[in-house]
């Protein structure tokens, strides 16, 4: 199936930290798939911005390497490398002095939409800001886009978007999780609001509960620095299970369009109760046959960050009352594995006798591997011999369904540029979402230090520490396998 590609607005989009290891590994790697696609009309330019000396030449070198090392050798064709070179230029720039300010002013073009990536550290936000305004390089249409991390807790968050807000209107400012620019992720909301099948079900009265997994495999690396003073309920919970979990708990939207989705969403983080520390599992990784512990990789022994995290929540309103949401993100786990699983009731009554078995209908959306949908159902084991029920997916693997070639089932950067560009922030978190999820999470971690606790040990390659697979156990429900 050949997917309908539409071009966007001619653009000026500007990477502040066009140097960087995000840009090199995910944002111009994106954008070339997009200039591939067609997506990029002829007179869309990217400016690399950064500390380091180039002219546009070397620049475009520098960004050769990085496509050489990040897009699959297939789609890496010579003409059109060269031909997506063409569009890049350079300016090295300081963002705290003014070195380079001048000449972007001057490379900047009248009548393109004028985007700027913010691919540096939060600490310089302030100073671009102000300089895009002083230089009169931003204006009323301008967009700016920024990363994780969105401050380190409330107080941090609320200076940020402060910081932002005085240079730019909320409008302007597309904050991502690239969680949901995953394709399934969207399609989670076409599949709940796209049909009449799911939504009468997608309540407490039939969902028992639904489990959110994202795990990794690899340790914290050469991050162990950044990483030892965030862990994963920073790293990971506050921004991307979060984003979730609002986009699996949401009210239906009256549209689909930026604050209503928004306000649906801040509705469920507003809803969330405060965790009991029963509720909660913090681990740490231990050292394996060949791979280091968590606290050899942080230089630290006497860390108490934690790598890994599982989570008893309640969305504590009418259409939720009762199911309880278990999220858990590790490192060092068995797979790498991204998930929600909606497990439905059971039947209220079982017409087939104990020995056909019970079962439930679970609907399973894969983030990763193999970003796609399974429905279980319950059907009768095909044969003679009585009625023996067995359940068997109703798979939709997207590369599947959608054909090998199709060019949705990609990287969740490029479609997020792309909607920055068009100037959609339905998929970009508002400011008041931001602030109202460390809201909820400051004083769970705030309790942990207070008490000064000590995450569980746990064996690389496994699913976590024990005391995650009794948080379900003690519940007579169990944990999803993380499968290699
Ligand atoms: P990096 O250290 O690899 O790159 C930083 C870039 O900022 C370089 O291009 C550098 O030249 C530029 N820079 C630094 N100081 C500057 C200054 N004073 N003036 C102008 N330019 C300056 O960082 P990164 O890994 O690319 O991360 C960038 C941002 O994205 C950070 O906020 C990070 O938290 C966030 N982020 C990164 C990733 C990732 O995978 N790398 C993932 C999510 C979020």
């Amino acid at each position: 199936m050949v997917s309908r590609v539409i071009p966007v607005e001619p653009f000026d989009l500007v990477i502040f930290g066009g140097t960087g290891d995000l840009a090199r590994r995910k944002i111009l790697p994106g954008l070339y798939r997009r200039f591939v696609s067609g997506q990029m009309p002829p007179e869309a330019r990217v400016i690399g911005a950064a500390r380091s000396e180039f002219d546009d030449a070397g620049y475009r070198n520098e960004v050769r390497d990085a496509l050489v090392e990040f897009i699959a050798k297939d789609k890496l064709d010579d003409d059109r490398v060269a031909a997506f070179l063409d569009r890049l230029h350079y300016v090295a720039i300081d963002a705290t002095g003014e070195a380079g300010w001048s000449e972007l002013a001057d490379l900047m073009r009248e009548n393109v939409v004028r985007a700027f990536y913010f691919s540096v550290a939060p600490s310089l936000f302030g100073a671009l800001a102000e300089r895009l305004h002083m230089h009169r390089i931003a204006d009323a249409d301008s967009r700016i886009v920024v990363e994780k991390p969105f401050g380190r807790d409330l107080a941090s968050a609320r200076q940020l978007n402060q910081t932002l807000a005085e240079h730019f209107e909320e409008t302007q400012i597309y904050r991502i999780d690239h969680y949901l620019g995953k394709e399934t992720v969207q399609n989670l909301m076409a599949v709940r609001f796209g049909n009449v099948l799911f939504e009468p079900l997608w309540n407490a009265q039939y969902v028992d509960h639904i489990q959110i997994t994202v795990a990794e495999t690899v340790g914290v690396g050469g991050r162990g620095g950044y990483y030892d003073k965030s862990g994963a309920m920073r790293d990971m919970v506050q921004n991307h299970l979060m984003q979730l979990l609002c986009l699996i708990a949401m009210e239906p939207p009256s549209r689909f369009d930026p604050d209503a989705v928004r306000d649906e969403k801040l509705k469920v983080i507003r809803a969330l109760e405060p965790v009991e520390s029963r509720d909660i599992v913090r681990g740490q990784y231990q050292r394996g046959s060949n791979s280091a512990s968590y606290l050899e990789d942080v230089e630290d022994e006497q860390s108490r960050t934690e790598s890994f995290i599982a989570m008893k929540l309640h969305v504590s309103n009418w259409r939720w009352a009762g199911t309880p949401f278990y999220v858990r993100t590790g490192k060092r786990l068995r797979a790498r594995q991204s998930e929600i699983a909606v497990v439905f009731k059971d039947a209220p009554h079982s017409i087939f006798g104990e020995e056909a078995g019970r079962h439930r209908n679970i609907l399973t959306i894969r983030l990763q591997p193999n970003e796609g949908m399974t429905l279980g159902v319950t059907i009768k084991e095909p044969g003679p011999g009585g009625m023996r029920l067995i359940d068997v997916p109703l798979d939709m693997t997207f590369a599947d369904a959608l054909g090998p070639d199709n060019d949705d089932v990609t990287d969740a950067y490029e479609r997020l540029v792309m909607d920055v560009i068009r100037g959609n922030q339905t998929l970009f978190m508002r400011g008041d979402e931001v602030e109202a999820a460390w809201a909820w999470t400051d004083p769970i971690i705030e309790g942990w230090q207070m008490r000064d606790m000590r995450p569980k040990p746990y064996e690389p390659g496994t699913a976590g520490p024990e005391e995650s697979a009794m948080l379900l156990h003690r519940e007579n429900r169990r944990w999803r396998a993380i499968r290699d």
